[in-house]
């Protein structure tokens, strides 16, 4: 089952399955915790209605490849007339728009307290289109060996887009 499949059949079996305290920074409505991989061992928290994603600290190091994967089919959206509100759905402080290392000029919002981050609409596949670019100077990882001076994040985003291949 993609993810979008199991998306709606979470939000559609039962509403109040899986809805979580949290609130979408950019909607304002609540969060909806949505188990992903067979198992579902990994928790997604997303917002049913812009589809943005909120990841809290560390969550990338628990999923695999095929999550992600599921993940790029949905068609993500998400309104620009939301943009209104911009705090953590944890803390409730205000989230800082950054930079993540190495990738370059994509801007997500991070919460400096909880560590958590929020990808809206399009902000994971550029950064996946970042980590899978090879800087100049910089040689093509081989294997399962991470260049030197790359970040973490991106090298797992990179070895996602790579076993999704
Ligand atoms: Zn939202
Ligand atoms: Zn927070």
């Amino acid at each position: 089952m993609s993810w979008i499949q199991t998306l709606n059949k979470l939000l559609s079996d039962n509403e109040s399955a899986g809805v979580t305290k949290m609130h979408c920074p950019r909607c304002s409505v609540k969060l909806h915790e949505v188990g992903m991989g067979a198992t579902s061992k990994v928790k997604l928290d997303v917002c049913p209605r812009c589809h943005g994603l909120w990841l809290d600290k560390g969550e990338l190091d628990r999923m695999d490849e095929s999550i992600w994967a599921n993940v790029e089919e949905h068609p993500f959206h998400v309104s620009e007339d939301d943009h209104k509100q911009t705090s953590c759905p944890k803390c409730t402080i205000d989230l800082n728009p950054v930079s993540p290392a190495d990738f370059g000029d994509v801007i997500v919002d991070r919460c400096p307290t909880c560590e958590g981050f929020w990808l809206d609409h399009g902000e994971l596949d550029r950064m996946r289109d970042v980590a899978t670019a090879i800087d100049s100077g910089t040689s093509a990882p081989s294997g399962d060996q991470k260049p030197a001076g790359w970040s973490d994040l991106r090298w797992r985003i990179y070895l996602l887009k790579w076993n999704r291949d």
